[in-house]
């Protein structure tokens, strides 16, 4: 037998138990007359004792043993003499009396610790040892909980999981498709879905009334930090409901978890518009642990003399709570900072209320200490704050101030990864203009349904129609986004329409769909959750990489396999792939 028990398992009362335990080697300590060697596995680490005045050759072979050797041993759990709080088992070791060596490992390229010295990308490369350590183990433990208690709480509702294929044709959610030869019809492809939003809405119309699939979607998109071409959605769709029934579905979903896997009670969530959360954050998915809204400073400060202000579109200020007191050295490292290429402003101005009540502005010549007592009261300031001012193109300061405020919040600790804040944001546009394109584009996907109010501008004035979209945001990101879908075949017609698509185009991508309309489909609705990024949010992190077993790399690349990798000729010719000389 392997084991008696686990390597994190054993404890003061097993003293006296003859136990066998296997593991590797995660390192030892050779004190001369007596060696001890830490065993892990996955449940923990337990010391093993040798000891001359047991056993000598026992103890030669102990200290043969490397680092992540796979061992067998038996023997008696004694207490140890100097015990270790750190760890549950550390107060008692095993007197070991049989150990046999299961297998030997070459020298690992990184120590296998919490704190390692492998680089990242040397992990990847061995990701299968860094899954030996525990903060990446105890990652892909706490998604395999998540995952349960996703499915618990979804099938006590009544949701049933049905499988949706991988080999199927185009899904638009806006990036490119990951297509797959056809090797028996040739010059064809499959394209592997961007997620499975036509099928849950097919689910829907056969009548399966509640859907959730945890579910690997594949996005072939330009390399953005923090993004896989593969990821997993917690994909979700219900029928007869309205927007309402969506979102208090999926608001207990949230809670249900934050609470099973965190032991976190959240009140009910809050809600805001769109429109909102870009005029008080300039950002769709706000992190709202922290205020610092947005002050339009427009009717404040223009018509006063200072050109930079008069020329903007916007005037925008933050209010910094307590910064008061900020050095000309941080001020400067501020203003740099807005100067990035990535923020891309010209300069920053700031105005500090000092704690005498009087204030100080970096353009203390254009306006007097009676407006700039003005601008701390619109601001809501107290005495000891300071407020930071951008000023340009509306929709660039928008942003610019929305990164400053994220960076403020930061800076001053106001993001603390175990407080959650999550938030609807309700009421996106239909449709977004693309520049490049002279287009409009869906902003959600082309499925979503506008608010019926909006219809009637449709034609007339379809950048401001809004949709029965909805986004469920945590911490500053999004986890999760939905909509109300359209169920009739003229509606959605006109939508392809809309979007550019002519009448023979829609027919041919879509027509599956458009006919499945024919037969009864009834009102319909759901969401898809980023479950890489919730597993990751719940973890305290926001990287999700670190939350996927065998993630790529931020070129996309798996280093581990290498892929992607070319194939042969043969199956180049067997997928009429290969290339013929002219
Ligand atoms: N299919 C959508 C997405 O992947 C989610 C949804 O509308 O349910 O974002």
């Amino acid at each position: 037998m392997y084991r008696t028990h686990t390597c994190g398992e054993l404890r003061i009362e097993h003293v006296g138990q003859r136990v066998s335990l296997s593991g590797w080697v995660q390192k030892g300590r050779d004190l001369g007359g007596m060696t001890f060697v830490d065993l892990r596995d996955r449940y923990g680490i337990t010391q093993l004792a040798f000891n001359e005045e047991w056993n000598t050759s026992l103890l030669a072979d102990a200290r043969k043993l490397g680092r992540e050797f796979v061992i067998a041993i038996e023997g008696e759990v004694i207490e140890r003499s100097s015990k270790n709080k750190q760890i549950p088992t550390g107060e008692v070791e095993i007197k070991v009396d049989k150990l046999s060596v299961l297998n030997s490992s070459a020298l690992p390229p990184f120590t296998i610790e919490d704190e390692t010295d492998g680089g990242e990308e040397l992990r990847m490369k061995y990701r299968y040892l860094d899954i030996r350590r525990k903060p990446v183990r105890d990652n892909l433990l706490l998604r395999s909980k998540v995952n349960l208690e996703v499915r618990k709480y979804l099938t006590d509702l009544g949701f049933v999981d049905v499988e949706t294929p991988f080999l199927i044709k185009s899904t638009p959610e806006g990036a490119r498709d990951f297509v797959v030869p056809s090797r028996m019809h040739n010059g064809e492809f499959y394209a592997l879905p961007q997620s499975p939003q036509t099928f849950k809405q097919l689910l829907m119309i056969g009548g399966m009334d509640k859907y959730f699939q945890i579910v690997k979607c594949f996005r072939d998109e330009d390399l953005r930090a923090d993004r896989q071409p593969e990821f997993t959605q917690i994909d979700c769709e219900m029928a007869f409901v309205e927007q309402e029934d969506i979102l208090q579905t999926f608001e207990g979903l949230l809670k249900h978890l934050l609470k099973e896997v965190k032991g976190v009670e959240v009140g009910d969530i809050p809600r805001m518009t769109y429109d909102e959360a870009m005029e008080k954050y300039g950002n769709d998915k706000p992190d709202i642990r922290f205020g610092m809204e947005f002050l339009n400073m427009n009717s404040l400060v223009k018509d006063k003399g200072f050109k930079v202000f008069d020329a903007a579109e916007s005037v925008l200020a933050i209010n910094v709570p307590g910064c008061a007191t900020y050095t000309r050295k941080q001020l400067d490292a501020l203003t740099n900072w807005v100067r990035r290429p990535q923020i891309g402003m010209q300069g920053l101005v700031y105005c500090k209320y000092n704690e005498d009540g009087s204030t100080k502005s970096s353009i203390d010549k254009f306006y007097n200490e009676e407006q700039r007592v003005e601008w701390m009261k619109a601001a809501g300031a107290e005495k000891g704050d300071l407020l930071l001012i951008l000023a340009g193109e509306d929709k660039i300061t928008r942003k610019a101030m929305s990164e400053l405020r994220l960076y403020m919040g930061e800076t001053l600790g106001l993001r603390n990864p175990e407080v959650f804040a999550p938030l609807w944001v309700l009421d996106f546009p239909l449709l977004e203009w693309d520049e490049e394109t002279e287009r409009y584009h869906a902003m959600h996907h082309p499925f979503t349904s506008p608010k019926p109010e909006d219809l009637a501008k449709i034609d007339s004035d379809p950048g401001n129609v809004k949709a029965n979209a909805y986004d469920l945001v945590m911490n500053g990101n999004e986890i999760g986004g939905g909509s109300i879908r359209i169920h009739d075949r003229d509606l959605q017609k006109r939508m392809f329409n809309l979007l550019g698509f002519s009448d023979e185009e829609a027919q041919k991508q879509f027509g599956f769909l458009m006919s499945a309309f024919e037969y009864g489909a009834p009102p319909h609705g759901g969401v898809a959750f980023g479950f890489d990024r919730l597993v990751a949010l719940l973890g305290g992190d926001e990287v999700i990489r670190d939350y996927i077993a065998f993630p790529k790399n931020n070129a996309g690349r798996d280093v581990m396999i290498d892929s992607p990798a070319t194939i042969s000729g043969e199956q180049l010719t067997e997928l009429s792939l290969a290339v013929t000389e002219a």
